[in-house]
């Protein structure tokens, strides 16, 4: 059993076996640190702060019972038996999940490099330049192959593309209708996707069998129509009728397509569509048992307004230089909160990176001859079968032959796992998904496995000319000036070196604790036994990961205190939603329909009202004292008014103010008292691992976000993971799967992802965290987070005010520095200060939130006292140019702090600013030998915004 005594960073056992404590090193202050930090608090050691720091109600009554610490080299063994256990066979399933070939230089210099896994959102565009071009070349190629007008950054997956597709047409349609008609032949993932998010927000699913076209639609009105193209079954079939007659009914049309199929296929952009959606996992990323992959959405222009998640666009720099950033609707859920378009906050940005970079080395040319790979294997095969007598059923598909065998179906698919390859049973079908990987050899085993004999089949490669593309597609340069792998090397490395990431410098990100991903976590993600896995494999060939996610899923339960957990939501957004859902479940259950209210405090995170309003709820907003706190007064007189109709509280804790509020078992009582449900966003359990359980002090809900507190790596904007953890009485209602019966409880709520087990390839990052922490050192990372945090403010109060702080004068894991009096009396805004920061070679804390005209700060246990200092020298250097503009020594408008970013370009120009080129970009403490010049001035936004161009700009932009 672990000790709860915390002295610092010692421990016992032989020397030899000290190298081997990975807590030392992903914690970054050593002893020595450490003191630094506890001598500025006050405090003789972690234990003391603790109690001085973390209210006595919230505390741990108990140690974490978790395995106690392995060595790196020992949790790898481990895991490679676990994933000994997984038998990833040869995968023609497809169903929306394609094996591919994942280029070794795409593999290696982004999945597996750190200067793109570790980079954040690109809400600081001009440190970020790199990522946003990749996503903008994923953007074009989404755009272009699906013959629609703008395309966003990426959606969480094909099934949730889809959902926001239904809610953006029910936002824009015409007709008032609630129903919304989808295609039977739809991936019955992105069906059970549907379903989940349909009834809470009152959209009738009428499925109806399209197989006849026209006839076959539905009479009536409905609001909008959901096709696939092709379909789950592989049918690849005209829709042109079918969306003439929804838009002469005043409804809008989602095509849910593939990307490979449309180098072939007329895309759904000529044929009628409004907005196209899908995954574009089989563009290089591996399967991973069913994430994380980038969805897609694309829309027309008149629908570009109401598009989900992240746009990157293209705008203009103070130089007037061409310059990318997230475009309209950044930071949408902070701006809108319940009235968002979507909860989407993390998305899948290093996914979508990926795929970018497949279609950039491909092109177009070399997407087609694989298309055509595949198309030519499937008609072969289709072929063989007829040949054979076994009926083939549809006439035209793409890379999916739909087999007849009556009765037989079980059979074959099993004679062909014994030949390692896994296919898919559908009665008396079986569907072969042919993919980029495919070869020969397969093709005959499965053959066999029908009990034909492979041999010469004559094939017609005929398309009927409705299908047969003519339109062409990426023809910008960037798909085509990277063929060698020589070039493409050095393209994704010119990107990558224009961002500032994690292995560059600290990400100080209030809320979004940007701590160590550290490379023995990340081992495991592309070995083949993880990788190469299909969501819907035969799950006997996927216990290893059904033993991983087991453990995983015991260990955050004791870490939060609940009962169970799903770990299918794939960003914490989808695990709010999860949780919230959970709640209505529960209160349905016992037949209190009407508990409907959602009570948030005017501090929460933006998504948390976007979930709940997704979730059916109505959302109150409770005031927050000028303390911080939430105002109790104010929480009484709401509770008492919306009683009988109250569904739940969401409050983060320690609270977005980055505060251990002393109230939260006071508040949970009261809501509890009037039948309400406590949900405790667990965002910032970076906090409170090891030190209190939300399960315990109050919660009956929470999700976590493992790429905050549990080192998935940010990914330069996803993908990440958000477990939704429960306790005992709302486990019923925890996510399933219709595919998979072990993803959750048969009374659950349905899908929340498309996949079962949600973005299961990178959970083995959050399990070797785990387990190489052990519990005494999860404790420690989260009590040296609180210290360094603290430390912070400490030492920069006295230049900018700490807004708000608990009992004793201590925050938690972060603070924010008020900027409000400095921008006041100086001009100087939070703005200026976070751009001035990439000149100090820093990415900003997290800006405007929670509150407008502030900088919140969260070090996180992984930067050491050193790194600290050098973050607190240069705000506190900042602070001195601040006193000079207020001195009127400058103006703040040609002061270096409205200059900033200053570029290496205008360095060589006309200089003729009131300070010098060295004051500009070698300001105290930056060294000229390791200066980090961004590649652009400061980003014009409402240019962009105003001139909305979200593909790639013609090279002559540049010029
Ligand atoms: C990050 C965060 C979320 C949203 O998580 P995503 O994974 O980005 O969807 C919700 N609440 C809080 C407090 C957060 O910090």
């Amino acid at each position: 059993m672990s000790t709860s005594s915390v002295p610092g960073p010692s421990h016992s056992g032989p020397v030899a076996e000290r190298s081997a404590v990975f807590a030392d090193r992903h914690i970054g202050p050593d002893a020595g640190g450490l003191d630094t930090l506890l001598r500025v608090l006050g405090q003789p050691d972690l234990d003391a702060l603790e109690k001085a720091a973390v209210p006595a109600a919230v505390r741990n009554d108990r140690p974490l019972e978790l395995p106690e610490a392995a060595s790196e080299a020992a949790t790898l063994t481990e895991l490679r038996a676990i994933a000994a256990r997984n038998r990833p066979a040869v995968s023609m399933i497809g169903l929306g999940y394609h094996d591919t070939i994942t280029p070794g230089v795409i593999q290696r210099n982004v999945l597996e490099s750190p200067a793109w896994y570790t980079a954040y959102t690109p809400y600081q565009p001009e440190i970020s330049q790199g990522r946003l071009e990749a996503l903008l070349n994923f953007q074009t190629a989404v755009t272009d192959l699906t013959g629609l007008d703008i395309a966003n950054a990426s959606m969480l997956d094909e099934g949730t593309a889809a959902a926001e597709a239904m809610t953006l047409i029910k936002r824009t349609a015409r007709s008032k209708s609630s129903r919304f008609v989808v295609d039977a032949d739809t991936l019955p993932q992105t069906l059970a996707v549907l379903r989940t998010r349909a009834e809470p927000v009152g959209i009738e699913l009428v499925v109806a069998d399209l197989s006849n076209g026209l006839e076959s639609l539905p009479v009536g009105d409905f609001f909008g129509l959901l096709l696939s193209y092709p379909g789950a079954s592989g049918a690849v079939r005209d829709h042109r009728q079918v969306i003439a007659a929804a838009h002469e009914r005043e409804a809008k049309v989602v095509v849910a397509t593939d990307l490979l199929a449309l180098t072939l296929l007329t895309p759904p952009g000529e044929v009628g569509a409004d907005v196209a959606v899908g995954s574009a996992q089989r563009f290089g990323v591996p399967l991973g048992f069913g994430g994380p992959h980038a969805g897609f959405i694309a829309v027309r222009s008149e629908l570009q307004r109401q598009l989900p998640g992240r746009l990157v666009g293209v705008s203009k720099d103070s130089h007037g230089t061409t310059a990318f950033r997230l475009a309209l609707q950044t930071r949408e859920q902070h701006i809108r909160r319940e009235k968002a378009t979507s909860n989407i906050c993390t998305a899948q940005v290093l996914l979508a990176v990926m795929a970018s970079m497949y279609a950039v080395y491909h092109g177009p040319d070399g997407l087609k001859r694989i298309a055509e790979r595949v198309r030519k294997h499937a008609l072969w095969l289709a072929s063989t079968l007829q040949h054979g007598g076994i009926a083939v059923e549809h006439e035209l598909f793409f890379d999916t032959v739909r087999a007849a065998v009556p009765g037989r179906a079980r059979e074959v698919v099993a004679a062909a796992r014994e030949r390692g390859i896994h296919l898919w049973a559908d009665g008396d079908h079986v569907q072969i998904s042919i993919s980029e990987a495919t070869t020969g050899e397969h093709l005959a085993a499965v053959v066999e496995s029908f009990g034909l004999q492979a041999g010469f089949a004559a094939y017609a490669p005929l398309m009927p000319q409705w299908a047969e593309r003519t339109s062409e597609y990426l023809t910008h340069p960037v798909f085509h000036a990277h063929r060698s792998e020589t070039s493409m090397l050095r393209y994704l490395r010119r990107l990558s070196d224009s961002d500032l990431a994690l292995d560059r410098t600290m990400i100080p990100l209030g809320s979004c604790t940007m701590k160590l991903n550290a490379t023995t976590e990340m081992a495991a993600v592309t070995w083949p036994e993880f990788a190469g896995l299909h969501p819907f494999a035969p799950i006997e060939d996927a216990a290893g990961y059904l033993e991983l996610i087991d453990q995983l899923s015991s260990w955050l339960c004791e870490v939060t205190g609940y009962a169970a957990v799903s770990l299918q939501p794939n960003a914490g957004s989808q695990g709010e939603l999860a949780g919230l859902l959970a709640i209505r479940g529960y209160h349905r259950s016992r037949g209190d329909e009407g508990r409907t209210v959602c009570l948030i405090p005017a501090s929460a995170h933006g998504t948390n009202a976007a979930s709940a309003v997704m979730a059916g709820m109505s959302v109150v907003v409770v005031k927050t004292a000028t303390t911080g706190d939430i105002d109790m007064a104010d929480l009484r007189a709401k509770v008492e008014q919306h009683a009988d109709r109250l569904a739940a509280i969401m409050i983060t804790y320690p609270s977005t103010h980055g505060v251990f509020e002393e109230t939260v078992t006071e508040l949970s009582d009261l809501v509890h008292a009037a039948g309400g449900q406590v949900y405790v966003d667990g965002a910032n359990l970076n906090a409170l691992v090891g030190v209190g359980r939300p399960g315990v002090f109050g919660g009956d809900v929470s999700h976590l976000n493992l790429h905050k507190t549990f080192c998935i790596p940010h990914g330069g904007g996803g993908p990440g993971v958000g477990p939704v953890a429960v306790a005992a009485h709302l486990a019923p209602f925890l996510p399933n799967h219709p595919m998979v019966a072990q993803a959750g409880p048969e009374t659950g709520i349905g899908a929340i992802a498309a996949a079962p087990f949600g973005s299961a390839s990178i959970l083995p990052i959050s399990w070797a965290y785990i387990r190489m922490m052990g519990p005494d050192g999860l404790r420690r990372a989260t009590l040296t987070a609180i210290a360094s945090a603290n430390y912070i403010a400490r030492r920069l109060q006295e230049h900018y005010p700490v807004l708000y702080t608990g009992a004793g004068g201590y925050v938690a894991h972060e603070c924010i520095l008020d900027l409000r009096p400095i921008t006041a009396a100086t001009g100087v805004t939070v703005d200026d200060v976070a751009k001035r920061l990439a000149d100090y070679g820093f990415h900003a804390p997290t800006m405007s939130f929670p509150v407008a005209g502030t900088l919140m700060v969260e070090p996180t246990e992984s930067e050491d006292v050193a790194e600290i200092d050098r973050f607190i020298d240069a705000m506190i250097a900042i602070k001195g140019e601040i006193d000079r503009v207020a001195a009127g020594e400058w103006d703040v408008a040609d002061s270096p702090l409205r200059g900033a970013p200053h570029t290496a370009a205008e360095l060589a120009a006309d200089w003729e600013r009131p300070y010098s080129r060295t004051e500009a970009v070698f300001p105290a403490g930056v060294s000229p030998a390791h200066k980090y010049f961004p590649p652009v001035g400061r980003i014009d936004g409402a240019y962009g915004d105003r001139n909305l161009m979200c593909s790639c700009p013609s090279p002559e932009a540049y010029a």
